[in-house]
Formats: structure tokens, C-alpha cells, sequence
């Protein structure tokens, strides 16, 4: 689209920026777009001309959802193996090698189509921004078209080679590291931005956790991790000790974690180096106990929000699905819950340019069906999201 759009009658704008309460909201408001960014933000009265126009008609409009934690390059699903887990049967994570093998018989076209099914999925849900892992290859070949194929679709893409050791090298765990750190990262690294572990017990212990991640960001990747979703362990901690920008899951924590975490505070009052990122789908999907982010919220660390999306334990592609859930079982206010979803994943990705409504950001929006965000908690499951504009342009 060609020209300077304008979005106004905002009745509730959520910034993120200036304006009142943590998630800086302006009333009566008015938003300039040009060239794909933020170039003003005012008072609708004063609103300057525009060569396109969307009037929100008094509706809420907030930054578009930061999805930092997805992992959308997979074949079949396991809906036989929800069902028998909400029939009784204990989630452990085992169910990954289902789906590997699944993934390593698919087409190029067959991933692709996956990908893009489920990237529109979310889009009509307000997400603007997605995060998208590899590791249902497994193989150097597999890992390197996962990734080739997600970075199509998004710039934010994460190498998760050792997402669980694969069943062809279960004796032999030291070998698999080896080639995750050499030929696999080799092949994923030109299509990857970030270097991703699932480190727990039945995955990969913190020594071969510490290795991959350490060859990743030698080859120029961020880091980010899974940990300390199924039990205590030493994750979080390696996180911190890493600089990653985001440790995931964060359901079972210490207070030396927590307290690791905070340590990693910017001192400027603008929240933690390394964000927590909560999955509630997760624990809703395999009826387990939520993350304590009240916990984390009072101990000052930044928290995101983001859905997991994966087959296996969480097959929801629905970032207010996730408010909902976080304001409900979390203990997190909407004003909190809003902002972990849309400037908290910005964090965990260590964007600044998203997840905000101000000036010089990427125009990345949503018009809400509603006079306020705290609908997106308050009217669960029901389709609020009327419009995104995405990089500028209405989707
Ligand atoms: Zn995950």
C-alpha cells in the first residue's frame, strides 16, 4: 500500500509509551502511519490528513500481539494423544518423537502449507509478530529446511536441534550433541537468529544444554531456552549465566532462579535482561499447574506472554486466549497480562521497534471489537479482533 494511513476515533489506544497507567493508554486518539511506521500519535481531534483512512469508530486499538515462543514446522497432529491425556495419562514430553517422525516424512510443500496455515491462524488473531522454532527434524537436512522454510515467514526464527535427542541416537547422547553442535548448526545457522534448548530431565541436562548454547552464540546466534517446565532444574540459571534473552516455560521455579532473574535488571527501572516467558497453553493443554507470575511480577523481572504452539502441548496459535488465561490462572492483571503479550515478547526478542505505539515503531496494530482491552480477558474465547495492520498495511 502506497501513501500515509491514519487510524482514528481510537476510544482506548494502548502505546505502551507515554500516556496513563503502565500500559500508557490515550483516549480520543489518532494514529499517522507512513511508510510501514508510527510517525504521529494525538489527539484524534487534531489528526493530520491522510491518503488512507480506518476509523476505529471508538473501539480499543493496541500494539499488535508479540508472539516470542512458536514452534510451527510440523506434520500431523496428536489429538488421540490429548484426548488420552485428558482421560488421565501423565504429560512427558515423549510424544516430540511422534511428530518428528511425522515432520522427516513430509514434503517441502507439505511444511510450508502448515506453517502458512497456522502464521494466518494467528495473524486473525492479532499477531503481528511471530517467533518460529525448528526441532521436529532432527537430522542435519531436516533441521536446515525446518528452518529454511520458517524464515520465509518470519525474521524472528530459532534453531531447536536439541529439542529431544532422536530415537536413532538414544544411547548415544554425547554424539548427538556433537552433531547439533557441528554440521546441524552449521546448515540451521544461516536461516536462524537464535539458538534454543529444551533442558529437563528426559531432554537435555544442563552440561549439554550449556555446549549447544554456547556453540550457537559462537556462530552468532541470541539464545533462548525451555526450562524448568516439568520440574525444578538448573535452566533458568544457565539462562541467566548465558545472557539469553528469554528463558520459557519458567512453571517450576526456586528462589535463587527468581532471584536470578531479577538480578538481571537493567537498574534503569525498565524490567530484566532476560525475560521470563510464560506458556500458559501449555499447562492448560496438559492440565497442569500454571507458572507463578505474580511471583515473578513482584520480584521485578519482565514477563511475556506467548502461545507455544506446537502439536503436542499446546496447539493454540491465540495470544488472547493466553491473556485470558494469564489474567484467570495467573494472577496477572489485564493491564499486565496486555502488555506481556504485545512489549513483553518484544523483550523476550529483544525488539524495541514492536509491541509499542509510538512514534518510529513498526505500524503493526489491532482494532478490537470492544471499548477496551480488558475484553480481551473479560470476553474470553469470543472473536475480538476486527482488524490488523500489519507493517502498515490492513490485513
Ligand atoms: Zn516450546
Amino acid at each position: 500500500m502506497s501513501g500515509s494511513l491514519l487510524v482514528d476515533n481510537i476510544g482506548e489506544l494502548v502505546t505502551n509509551g507515554a500516556g496513563e497507567g503502565p500500559l500508557g493508554i490515550r483516549r480520543k486518539a489518532a494514529v499517522l502511519v507512513e511508510e510501514g511506521r508510527v510517525v504521529w500519535v494525538g489527539p484524534s481531534a487534531y489528526a493530520p490528513a491522510a491518503d488512507h483512512h480506518v476509523d476505529a469508530g471508538g473501539a480499543a486499538v493496541l500494539p499488535g500481539f508479540v508472539d516470542s515462543h512458536a514452534h510451527l514446522v510440523f506434520a500431523g497432529d496428536r489429538a488421540a494423544e490429548f484426548a488420552a491425556r485428558m482421560a488421565g495419562q501423565p504429560y512427558t514430553g515423549g510424544g516430540i518423537r511422534t511428530t518428528v517422525g511425522a515432520t522427516r516424512a513430509a514434503t517441502d510443500e507439505e511444511l510450508r502449507a502448515t506453517v502458512r496455515r497456522l502464521r494466518g491462524e494467528a495473524l486473525r488473531q492479532g499477531t503481528t509478530t511471530m517467533e518460529i522454532k525448528s526441532g521436529y527434524g532432527l537430522t542435519v537436512a531436516d533441521e536446515a529446511r525446518s528452518l529454511r522454510i520458517a524464515a520465509e515467514t518470519s525474521t524472528e526464527t530459532t534453531f531447536l536441534g536439541a529439542h529431544v535427542v532422536p530415537a536413532e541416537y538414544a544411547d548415544r547422547p554425547d554424539d548427538y550433541v556433537g552433531l547439533v553442535c557441528g554440521p546441524m548448526l552449521a546448515a540451521a545457522a544461516p536461516y536462524a537468529k537464535w539458538i534454543d534448548v529444551f533442558c529437563e530431565r528426559g531432554a537435555f541436562d544442563v552440561d549439554h544444554a550449556r555446549a549447544i548454547l554456547a556453540c550457537g552464540q559462537a556462530a552468532g546466534l541470541g539464545v533462548r531456552l525451555h526450562a524448568n517446565q516439568l520440574g525444578p532444574g538448573p535452566g533458568v540459571q544457565l539462562g541467566v549465566e548465558l545472557d539469553a534473552a528469554s528463558v520459557d516455560h519458567c512453571t517450576h521455579l526456586s528462589d535463587a532462579d527468581v532471584a536470578a532473574l531479577a538480578d538481571t535488571a537493567h537498574g534503569d527501572g525498565s524490567g530484566t535482561r532476560t525475560v521470563a516467558t510464560l506458556l500458559p497453553g501449555a499447562e492448560f493443554s496438559t492440565r497442569s499447574p500454571y507458572p507463578d507470575a505474580r511471583r515473578l511480577l513482584d520480584a521485578g523481572v519482565t514477563v511475556a506472554l506467548a502461545t507455544d504452539c506446537n502439536p503436542g502441548s499446546s496447539y493454540t496459535s491465540s495470544m488472547p486466549f493466553c491473556v485470558a488465561l494469564a489474567v484467570r490462572e495467573m494472577r496477572m492483571t489485564p493491564a499486565e497480562a496486555v502488555w506481556a503479550a504485545t512489549a513483553g515478547g518484544a523483550r523476550a526478542l529483544r525488539r524495541d521497534d514492536i509491541g509499542v505505539v509510538t512514534p518510529g515503531a513498526r505500524a503493526d496494530l489491532v482494532v478490537l471489537d470492544a471499548p477496551s482491552y480488558l475484553h480481551l480477558a473479560y470476553r474470553p474465547g469470543v472473536p475480538l479482533i476486527r482488524q490488523v495492520i500489519r507493517n502498515g498495511v490492513p490485513q
